[in-house]
């Protein structure tokens, strides 16, 4: 089997999709190579990926790191280049697959600019929708762009909506771990502590991601992205808590057939599924064995313990500015967290006051979307002031 390898861009290479996704490009026999990869501010990692790799460009985001870089890479012939333009540069450079697995809004710049250039875009950083849901899914069909679904469970809803019959599906089922602290009393939440939070039970994530698993919120962004990615409507997608993970989503027909998708939880197979897409590639993931498993259990979601997927599913409802305001008051507030700012369970409490102070119109460009997030970290700033002063 040879073939041209087919060429991929990793925005966010450094990171945990990042990694797993470069883990493939190992595992594939010459299948892929690596055309450009970016990192926010880790110039070890970034240079020995690169090398690694062979890459074709390296770029930094953060700037004041370019001749660190440049060093590091020195004796290569990888382009270095630096800045938030620089990001947006390599994801318009070509390259057959663009992986987005930057974290939270930083990462929609440049993943709109794939979109922009048609490409195929393997999407992991599930806040792009969040943010930017409407103008992002335009964008895809003005320039012909695909869009591959990377977050487990749309890969599952991927791999089992049947395009055609779209019209006949009732609901997408969600699954959601229901994360480390399912079975931990509310009182109890006040004093977890960032190591405990960041500890999933199934997954292995980056820190920002595996606390939106902790409170849930995670889930809530991924009722937003659904809306988005697949043509139902808001009071079609549910949310089911499944905490083994061997099933990553399911669909609903209105025949009474319900299809799902099932694997071990192992990102490298939705990522498999989209680098592959429309074939399948070998992956080195565990294989599911229910026997060995035994009994997948299925219990409601607890909204009152687990208030960020409350907040998410009814910013969704109420549209407009609430899904920007919603992510831009988690990003800071995640972060106040795991510096040990605010505790676990002021992170709903900063979200929802923050929802509340905003008072801002339904985006109608991308500058209007970077203004809101602008305006809304600041006023979650002056949320937290006031919360910590109390
Ligand atoms: P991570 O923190 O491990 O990695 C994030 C990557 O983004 C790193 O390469 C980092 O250098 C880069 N980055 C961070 N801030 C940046 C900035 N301001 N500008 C440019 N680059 C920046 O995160 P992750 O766990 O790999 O998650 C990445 C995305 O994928 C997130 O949106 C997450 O929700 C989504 N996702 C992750 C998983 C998972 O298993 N980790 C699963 C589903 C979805
Ligand atoms: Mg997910």
């Amino acid at each position: 089997m040879s073939m041209t390898p087919r060429s991929l861009t990793i925005l966010g290479a450094t990171g945990s999709v990042g990694q797993s996704t470069l883990d493939l490009v190992r595992h594939s026999n010459g299948a892929f190579c690596v055309a450009a990869v970016t990192a926010n501010s880790s110039v070890k990692k970034l240079a020995a990926i690169a090398r690694e790799f062979n890459a074709r460009d390296a770029v930094i985001a953060d700037a004041s790191k370019y001749e660190a870089l440049k060093s590091a890479l020195a004796d290569t012939d990888t382009n270095v280049s630096a800045g938030p333009e620089a990001l947006v540069e390599a994801a318009q450079a070509p390259s057959d697959i663009v992986m987005a697995a930057i974290v939270g809004a930083a990462g929609l710049r440049p993943t709109m600019a794939a979109v922009r250039r048609g490409a195929t875009v393997a999407l992991a950083n599930k806040e792009c929708l969040v943010c930017a849901g409407d103008l992002l899914m335009e964008e895809v069909k003005r320039h012909g762009a695909t869009l591959l679904p990377v977050d487990s469970e749309h890969n599952a809803i991927f791999q089992v909506f049947e395009a055609e019959n779209a019209k006949s599906v009732s609901r997408l089922v969600l699954t959601a771990s229901g994360g480390p602290f399912r079975n931990t009393a509310t009182e109890e939440l006040f004093s977890v502590t960032p190591e405990q939070a960041v500890a999933h039970p199934n997954w292995d994530m980056g820190a920002k991601i595996s606390v939106d698993s902790a409170t849930m919120m995670n889930k809530g962004l991924e009722v937003i992205e659904a809306y988005y990615l697949f043509p139902v409507e808001k009071n079609q997608i549910d949310v089911v808590v499944h905490p083994q993970s061997v099933i990553h989503s399911m669909v609903d027909y209105v025949d009474g057939s319900t299809l799902a998708q099932l694997g071990s939880p192992d990102m490298r197979v939705p990522i498999a599924s989209c680098l592959a897409w429309p074939n399948r590639m070998h992956t080195p993931a565990e294989r599911l064995d229910l026997q060995k498993i035994a009994r997948l259990d299925f219990e409601a979601p607890d909204l009152v313990k687990f208030r960020c997927l409350k907040l998410a599913m009814d910013a969704l409802q109420v549209g407009g500015a609430a899904p920007v305001i919603l992510n831009a008051a988690n990003e800071i507030a995640v972060e106040a967290f795991l510096t040990k700012k605010i505790g676990f369970m002021d992170i709903a409490e900063t979200v929802e006051q923050s929802l509340t102070a905003c008072d801002m119109k339904a985006p109608q460009s991308l500058a209007n979307v970077f203004e809101q997030d602008n305006e809304a970290r600041r006023i979650t700033h002056d949320v937290i002031a006031r919360l910590r002063k109390s």
